[in-house]
């Protein structure tokens, strides 16, 4: 039966309809666990929690048996052999995508995978109690388990030759990026970050950052963020803002965008940063290609690290620039009728969303010194999977690093090496996207800046459809087409590099900091 709106019943499907249809169902089953994390991170009441953890697990397992049944396997080859799939460049890419996917979830063992459920939901759990109580000890055997698990998950993918261990992991959040040109770029970083946050940290200017404290309430912040991001572009009959503890995004699939924030009434930027941030992520998930290519890598994401970096450029490239505020303050002026918020200025305001100063907590942390966190993590996990780091001597290695990188003493594990939830959960190799996300950002950026020569004066006025729609057309779009190196320099024309970051931060802090 069909009516006239359904498309026409072929009988004899092409094996290329038939995968993408198999791969839709698969996205489908994933975007219901998508959903119920949303939920379970912001609505769920607390005693649903053991049931939330049988749901998330009967469905992914669902996902994941199909993805590796013979049936696709068997399609993905008929593919592979059909001229008219991989004649074209879109389907080509697209066809490739999927038998990397098909491949690194059929090397694990069903009983591994399973292992690694069980290992990491007990690690969180370890970790959360550990950590309430400031006791290492506990969560160190949590640790050994989950790094053994993940050795013997890197030997299961196959380590790229003339590679490494962390590569195989590494591979999940970046595909094409290897440790060995992270250790390239980041200590190239490092060599020219630590005397800039020297430099900082010498100076005799102190922005002023008292204006934080203005108390505003929390439905008058949430009126504002919600402004700022319709401006942004961000649609909301295809999305939503909530609260929740830790700020996320999450997107299930096409025409759902979910992001949340945190209010604090004691801080005024501070939802505001962590909501464009969050908002960075949705205008990605929105600009993907999903109506069309749901299920299929062209209308997903290319890596964490160039999701990153959409998010990290609106917090921060535009949202902690002066031409934000130029336009950004008058706005709050407007909406919100407290003298204090009156009588603030663009520079004041300007200077303080730019303070450079060593932190402990990596979340915490600014532009600057939030990277000497990543490479101390980075190196750490990369010693730990390679057995040259005894877990039991994590704490004193991560205590030793933040004294010679911040100048900080740690008075505490927890507010130390288990601050981060990333390893309880067995996530090794995800730690460097974060700094990948600075420093794709600072390079797309620079590239944006020299296309459109009236960038400043756009968002000056308020008008973000310029940089979104540069950014919609030079990365949204291509989904998975290129990973993050090629996209990186098709659209830049050069190879990653710590240079532009390193600039945009002189930039900034030079006038602020006279460094
Ligand atoms: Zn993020």
């Amino acid at each position: 039966m069909s009516d006239s709106t359904s498309p026409p019943v072929s009988t004899v499907d092409s094996p290329y309809a038939e995968l993408q249809r198999e791969l839709r169902h698969i996205a489908t089953l994933q975007s219901i666990s998508g959903t119920l994390g949303w939920d379970q991170e912001t609505y769920m009441p607390p005693a649903a929690a053991p049931l939330r953890a049988e749901q998330l697990s009967a469905v992914s397992s669902l996902a994941h048996e199909r993805l590796i049944s013979a049936r696709v396997g068997e399609l993905i080859a008929a593919c592979e052999a059909d001229t008219a799939v991989t004649g074209d460049e879109d389907e080509a890419a697209n066809l490739r995508a999927i038998r990397h996917d098909h491949e690194r979830a059929t090397r694990l063992p069903t009983s591994l995978v399973r292992e690694l459920a069980e290992a990491s939901a007990l690690g969180m759990h370890a970790w959360r109690e550990a950590r309430e109580r400031n006791d290492f000890a506990a969560f160190a055997p949590h640790l050994v388990t989950l790094l053994g698990l993940n050795r013997q998950r890197a030997e299961c993918m196959g380590v790229p030759e003339g590679g490494e261990t962390y590569d195989a992991l590494l591979e999940d959040y970046e595909p094409g990026m290897r440790a060995a040109e992270l250790r390239r770029v980041f200590t190239a970083l490092r060599g020219e970050l630590t005397p800039l946050i020297r430099a900082v940290a010498e100076s005799p200017h102190r922005p002023d950052t008292s204006w934080q404290s203005i108390p505003l309430a929390v439905e008058r912040q949430a009126a504002f963020n919600r402004s700022v991001l319709e401006r942004m572009g961000f649609d909301f009959s295809a999305g939503r803002l909530d609260v929740s503890a830790h700020p996320f995004c999450e997107s299930p699939g096409p025409g759902d965008t979910r992001l949340t924030t945190r209010y604090s009434e004691d801080e005024l930027a501070g939802a505001l940063t962590a909501s464009m941030h969050e908002a960075g992520h949705g205008l990605y998930e929105q600009g993907l290609p999903k109506a069309a290519r749901f299920g299929q890598p062209l209308g997903e994401a290319t890596s964490t690290g160039i999701h990153e970096s959409q998010s990290r450029m609106w917090e921060n490239f535009v949202g902690r620039g002066r031409p934000f505020w130029e336009w950004a303050l008058p706005q709050m002026k407007r909406d919100v009728e407290v003298p204090a918020v009156q009588a603030l200025d663009v520079e004041t305001v300007w200077r303080g969303m730019n303070v450079v100063a060593p932190n402990l907590v990596r979340i915490e942390s600014d532009e600057a010194t939030y990277n000497l966190h990543i490479m101390l993590r980075f190196d750490l996990e990369l010693a730990m999977l390679s057995g040259d780091l005894a877990v039991a001597d994590l704490p004193g290695a991560w205590n030793d690093r933040i004294r010679a990188d911040l100048g900080l003493e740690v008075p505490s594990d927890a507010m130390g090496c288990m601050q981060d939830i990333h390893w309880s959960m067995g996530a090794f190799g995800y730690f460097p996207t974060y700094t990948l996300g600075n420093l794709y950002a600072a390079q797309f950026w620079a590239t944006i800046r020299a296309e459109l020569p009236s960038l400043d004066e756009e968002i000056r006025a308020g008008d973000f459809a310029p940089l979104l729609g540069w950014l919609r057309a030079n990365v949204h779009a291509h989904g998975r087409r290129y990973t993050a190196p090629e996209l990186c320099r098709r659209i830049t024309g050069q190879p990653l590099s710590h240079e532009p970051l390193i600039a945009y931060l002189r930039e900034k802090l030079g006038p602020i900091y006279g460094v």
